[in-house]
């Protein structure tokens, strides 16, 4: 009889039904002004029945969670304490918050619902924050050196006299409005549902059998961003704003592997991003987990061994090609969704764009953003092996004020062999 019991106390409902929804499960608004409207996104497991959201907080990492769970170390009804939590800087509302063509990707109430949903605390609902925002100091060799060289100099303010660089930085995990996301990558809702189903392999069956539920917590990286100044100027389209999005490449931006252009081009824009915020400006750098254009690191690091081992070795003129051999696209990133961010923050104009990428831009204009300046990179800061790369970019159309290789001399831009 006790094993019995002990079953029933582990029965799992494989996948939850319409006709499974409890009153707990509160109704979500989206783009609603008043976040009480709007509702919280409750997606914590400590009571299944006021869940209203697919998938689990916390991006990737809710499988280690799953895993220290499963090794006894975590309680699985720990609820977070959010005592002396909550950000330093207030940061909107916006009307972007209240756009739901401009917020689909990311939960703008998820930054310190205790403030925005302290009646449904106080009614004992477990909401987590998805969005968290902190000060810190950067210490980076290359801008000692750009100090060192006279680009720089230290003001007391934004760059202290021990040459340390002061950053608000703001952690943003992804939650999914489905809707939204369907809209703006041109399909219909239930097709999205079913591909985002089949292609993780069956991991969310609630994509299917919730249609009710039009939010998802997918178990993909988060987004990170540092702003140099007053986060509040972001806002302000009078007040000059630099901004790279950069998209994470793990073998460059920390390692100072040289095969490509991330790490100067990400310290460049941190240069021009603080720069810029000790001449009463704003900067931003938003810092995007999508490595190796979104196709994974093993991927990368593939195509990096099919493009030095092809006949004529590492060439500028199939750079694109190699990629598209080994992955099938030769970009995975649909920058689509990436503006969101910017909204966020309620970014209308963007004087100093750090970015090549047509992609990028594109997106960011059409999302309503203006961009008056574009920057690239100058040829000083770019590695020898990387001017693969850079010339196979400039080729495709990628943004450049310099000349376009085209033809013999782009052939003739090689990179190094395996060694
Ligand atoms: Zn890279």
């Amino acid at each position: 009889m006790d094993k019995i019991q002990d079953k029933r106390a582990e029965h799992i409902v494989l996948a939850t039904h319409q006709g499974l929804k409890y009153p707990e499960s509160l109704p979500l608004t989206w783009g609603a002004k008043d976040p009480m409207k709007r509702g919280a996104v409750v997606a914590s497991q400590t009571n299944p029945r006021a869940r209203n959201a697919i998938g689990s907080h916390s991006g990737s990492y809710a499988v280690f969670r799953a895993l220290s769970i499963a090794s006894g170390q975590y309680a699985p009804n720990h609820r977070p304490d959010l005592n002396n939590t909550f950000s330093p800087v207030k940061i909107g509302p916006y009307e972007s918050w209240f756009d739901e063509t401009k917020m689909v990707s990311i939960d703008p109430w998820g930054l310190d619902p205790q403030n925005n949903f302290q009646e449904l605390f106080e009614k004992g609902y477990d909401i987590r924050p998805s969005i968290a925002v902190t000060q810190a100091h950067l210490q980076i060799p290359e801008i000692h050196e750009a100090i060192r060289a006279g680009r720089m100099k230290p003001d007391g303010k934004v760059v202290l006299d021990n040459m340390d660089i002061k950053v608000t930085k703001v952690a943003i995990e992804p939650v999914w409005f489905l809707p939204g996301m369907a809209k703006r990558l041109n399909i219909d809702e239930g097709s999205l549902r079913r591909i985002l189903f089949t292609e993780s392999g069956g991991m969310y069956p609630e994509l299917i059998t919730r249609p009710d539920l039009k939010v998802w917590l997918p178990p993909i990286g988060s987004t990170t961003v540092y702003i140099f100044g007053n986060a509040q100027d972001l806002a302000k389209p009078e007040v000059e704003l630099t901004c790279r999005v950069h998209d994470e490449c793990n073998g460059s931006d920390v390692f100072g592997s040289d095969i490509c252009t991330c790490r100067p081009y990400l310290m460049y824009g941190i240069e021009h991003a603080a720069q810029t915020a000790q001449k009463g400006g704003v900067g931003i750098i938003a810092y995007y987990r999508k490595e190796g254009r979104a196709l994974g690191e093993v991927t990368k690091f593939l195509v990096y061994n099919a493009r030095k081992r092809q006949v004529g070795g590492d060439s500028a003129a199939t750079y694109f090609k190699r990629t598209e051999c080994v992955a099938g696209v030769e970009d995975a990133r649909f920058q689509e969704f990436m503006p969101d961010i910017l909204h966020f923050f309620g970014i209308k104009k963007i004087h100093n764009l750090h970015s090549m990428s047509n992609m990028k831009h594109d997106a960011i204009t059409s999302s309503g953003i203006e961009v008056v300046n574009r920057i690239s990179i100058p040829d000083s800061l770019i590695p020898k092996d990387a001017q693969v790369e850079m010339e196979a970019k400039k080729a495709a159309g990628y943004f450049t004020k310099d000349e376009v290789k085209k033809g013999e001399a782009l052939e003739k831009v090689k990179g190094r062999d395996i060694e």
